[in-house]
């Protein structure tokens, strides 16, 4: 690697980034005359980033700039369009041609007469910014440079470049990289320039993956790429990053054996990349610079921007480039510098759109096969169809109908369900959602080994061999009808089923009303009829407000006009069946004050999930509380504290003292995965964790056992091995404990993606949800981990701590945003958790 340091000059970005591409047109400014530093010299934020990309489309005849969508942050995403004067001009037309290919029902043939579409896209996660750098310089080379090899290019390709995946993520590093950075670079890796505080710039606003949310769509940023991508299908997408320091470069192919999704075809693993490869190893030979490939990551999770467009019969690329993270790093070799580091990821951009032009009519008739293919295959399963649907809980069923028709899946209606056939242009999409795995040749996952999306959403589903479509459904504007509800001077009962019930509870309480549970079913004459109620029914008695009625129907009536929840009134207390509504049974509820502790050793993806959750869907306020600034924080203010996983480390014996006094009092501490055991392991609770059955020492695995002599080139496969790194488990859930209630069925897929197994608690009415005796669903699990730890394990219980109680979650209910039907277990420990008291009991 030739890492000296680098002073970028004017004269030395034309030969160091440039080289070849001359000559350029004068009257385009280079990205170093536009900003005023040389490029590698200063992180670019993005709203510079935009400027120069709009100012490139406003000076030349060769590039457009749309804006596709905006961050949390209100940052705009925008799509840079370059190719020919004419093809621009004409790209109305262009898009038309393009888009006949990925119609099954037309048979076009002229695959060399229409552009290639090469989408590159960079900077998905903040804190990788080379990538960012090397989209100015691309952008500039392909709108300046009047070169015969980019000429080329043009005539033959569509090229869009999306500079910034992840704006908010980007100008957080961007910021903290150019306020540490000295006008003598300072190499030194523990210099602060070099280590970002938490939660670091990788990950968006509420501290989501980017990376990950293709396939889940719970962000704004992936939304608005999704509906973008849905209409070009563009041939080639690029996917650039950064690693290790002390790594050199990454690109396709990837890991060979079990790097693969099931239903992607093989010819995109083996033909495509390989046509592809060739042409990374000669341009970055070319720079003398080192790469490896087919040693590491795979592309078996659907949700990556390297993974996605391959379900969509393109070609994605990962790229990955060792970080500078600064300006200027040490490393085993010397320094790495910023500038280095863009190099080498412009180099692949261009080498990408060389490889994509002069494989234009390969690559346009493998996007057609592609979706021919996907209308004509038959899944392995059998199956024709899947109908699904949640009869109890319309907002759910709506958010899950939202997910298929982001990713452009047919839906229809048919009675009280709904279908969604194979035969369709996203059949792959259907599979990828309905269909689940538990065979892999690997077992050593970059990510999640399962992603049957259904199984987030919880929603009751089947496949079926044979079925009709009924009516398509292509939104979701007008699919929830409820009556709205009507004033009343007795009761307003509201059904606690509904995924909105929470944010209408939060609302309601929020205005001042105060708002009992069920904690037993009921049946009640409504003004709807008799009706049957679940346990956790809320119940707004009407006489016991301090407000006049009128003011109470206008709170419930706002409450039910934003969340679109089932509402009723009942003109008197009395039950046909159950609990009468002046029952004990009915526990009045106090308004949740959380608190969620966050900082250094803490998952900020965790974290975020919670910060996210609450903010976005239940529109409650949650404090971000420091640990740092746990010592001086009044918990008093709480009622209910939030750890997620993390070390912890940071709370000593005089904090963890202040925790447990603020649970006794009453109050409820909420605990995730890692930091269930955390609280295990300093003795805040009297329950253990699964521990290896004595006599159990040989492992049924074929995976080493513990005495052998091993190879020490398999010790990372071996490790690996014994990870639960993200897959599905069932458990039966116990739906007349509180944390229980808005459930109808016991059976509950949970997702695990941790070591952490709970032993059911000694007492009898404490174990809340344990997995079920056969309890795997999806994804990989290694069989020691299956048998010995998680078949005798709870995942979810509650423990007393003097008067108040810890909720123990094994499991993540709130992984990436996306699990629907787990929400409402964290939810209920928010809302019901106070009321929870624990019976004495042992259990055998
Ligand atoms: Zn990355």
């Amino acid at each position: 690697m030739a890492l000296c340091t680098i002073m970028v000059t004017s004269a030395f970005a034309q030969d160091y980034f440039f080289k070849n591409k001359a000559p350029f047109n004068s009257s385009i400014p280079s990205p170093e005359t536009f900003l005023g530093y040389p490029i590698g010299t200063q992180h670019t934020r993005h709203d510079q980033i935009v400027a120069y990309l709009t100012k490139l489309a406003e000076l030349s005849d060769r590039a457009s700039i749309t804006t596709y969508g905006e961050t949390h942050e209100h940052r705009k995403l925008v799509m840079l369009t370059v190719t020919t004067p004419k093809n621009l001009g004409n790209l109305d037309a262009i898009k038309a041609e393009h888009l006949k290919f990925v119609n099954p029902n037309l048979n076009p043939t002229n695959y060399n007469d229409v552009p290639i579409f090469v989408q590159l896209g960079y900077n998905v996660h903040g804190n990788e910014p080379s990538s960012s750098e090397a989209a100015l310089l691309t952008a500039y080379t392909l709108v300046a440079s009047n070169s015969p090899e980019v000429q080329q290019y043009l005539e033959n390709a569509i090229v869009f470049i999306d500079p910034t995946i992840n704006p908010d993520g980007r100008d957080r590093h961007a910021q903290w990289a150019n306020q540490y950075k000295s006008n003598t670079l300072v190499s030194d890796n523990i210099d602060a320039e070099h280590n970002e505080v938490w939660p670091r710039g990788r990950t968006n606003h509420y501290w989501f993956d980017l990376n990950r949310d293709w396939l889940l769509a719970v962000n704004p940023e992936s939304q608005g790429k999704l509906k973008w991508y849905h209409k070009w299908y563009p041939n080639v997408v690029t996917d650039f990053h950064e690693m290790g320091t002390n790594s050199n470069y990454f690109f396709e192919p990837m890991k060979p054996i079990g790097s693969q999704d099931p239903i992607m075809p093989k010819e995109n693993y083996e033909t495509l990349n390989n046509l592809f490869a060739p042409y990374f190893t000669e341009a970055l030979d070319n720079i003398g610079s080192f790469y490896y490939t087919k040693e590491s990551f795979d592309g078996t999770y659907p949700g990556y921007g390297s993974s996605y467009p391959d379900l969509q019969g393109g070609l994605a690329l990962l790229f990955e480039q060792a970080s500078s993270r600064g300006h200027l790093q040490d490393t085993d070799y010397g320094t790495i510098s910023f500038a280095f580091t863009i190099r080498n990821q412009y180099t692949s951009s261009i080498a990408t759109i060389k490889a994509a032009v002069e494989n234009k009519a390969y690559l346009r008739q493998y996007q057609q096969k592609f979706f021919k293919s996907a209308i004509t295959q038959k899944a392995k399963t059998g199956f024709s169809a899947y109908e699904f649907g949640d009869a109890y809980d319309m907002n759910r069923n709506k958010a899950f109908i939202d997910e298929l028709l982001i990713h452009k899946i047919k839906v229809y209606k048919k009675g009280s369900k709904y279908v969604v056939p194979l035969k369709q242009p996203q059949h792959r999409m259907v599979q990828t959602i309905f269909e689940t795995y538990n065979k892999y040749r690997d077992s050593v996952f970059y990510d999640a080994s399962a992603w049957s999306v259904v199984n987030f959403y919880n929603i009751p589903y089947e496949g079926l061999k044979t079925s009709s479509l009924g009516e398509e459904i292509t939104n979701t504007d007008n699919l929830i009808k409820i009556s709205k509800v009507q004033k009343s001077n007795y009761s307003y009962i509201i059904d606690w089923d509904d995924y909105n019930a929470p944010a209408a509870l939060y609302y309601i309480q929020s205005k001042g009303v105060k708002v009992a549970s069920a904690f037993k079913p009921f049946s009640i004459k409504t003004s709807n009829g008799n009706k049957n109620f679940n346990y956790g029914s809320l119940m707004i008695p009407v006489s016991k407000q301090k407000k006049s009625s009128s003011d109470v129907y206008k709170i419930v009536s706002e409450a039910q006009s934003k969340y679109n929840v089932p509402m009723y009134t009942t003109k008197s207390g009395f039950s046909t069946n159950g609990i009468d509504l002046g029952s004990n049974n009915f526990k009045a509820l106090s308004k949740p004050k959380a608190a969620l502790l966050i900082g250094n050793g803490v998952s900020s993806y965790e974290a975020g999930e919670v910060w996210h959750l609450l903010d976005t869907r239940v529109d409650m306020p949650v404090t971000k509380l420091q640990m740092r600034n746990f010592s001086r924080a009044n918990l008093d203010k709480y009622n209910t504290i939030v750890m997620v996983s993390g070390s912890y480390s940071q709370l000593d014996s005089i904090q963890r003292l202040k925790l447990k006094q603020w649970t006794s009092k009453g109050n409820t501490l909420v605990t995730i995965a890692r930091a269930s055991k955390w609280i295990i392991d300093k003795k805040l609770v009297k329950e253990t964790l699964t521990k290896k059955p004595k006599g159990k020492d040989k492992d049924n695995d074929k995976s080493p056992k513990k005495v052998d002599r091993l190879p020490y080139v398999d010790a990372s496969a071996n490790i690996g091995k014994k990870r639960v790194g993200g897959a599905i488990f069932k458990v039966d859930l116990d739906i007349t404990h509180p944390l229980g209630f808005g459930y109808r069925s016991a059976s509950l897929p949970v997702y695990k993606n941790n070591n952490v197994f709970l032993a059911p608690s000694k007492n009898a009415y404490s174990t809340v949800a344990k997995y079920t005796k056969n309890p795997h669903i999806d994804g990989y699990i290694s069989n020691d981990n299956l048998n010995i730890y998680l078949k005798p394990s709870a995942s979810l219980i509650v423990s007393p701590i003097g008067r108040g109680r810890v909720v123990l979650f094994a499991d993540n209910p709130n992984f990436r945003g996306a699990w629907y039907g787990t929400n409402r277990l964290f939810l209920n420990a928010l809302f019901l958790g106070n009321k929870i008291t624990i019976p004495k009991g042992r259990s055998n």
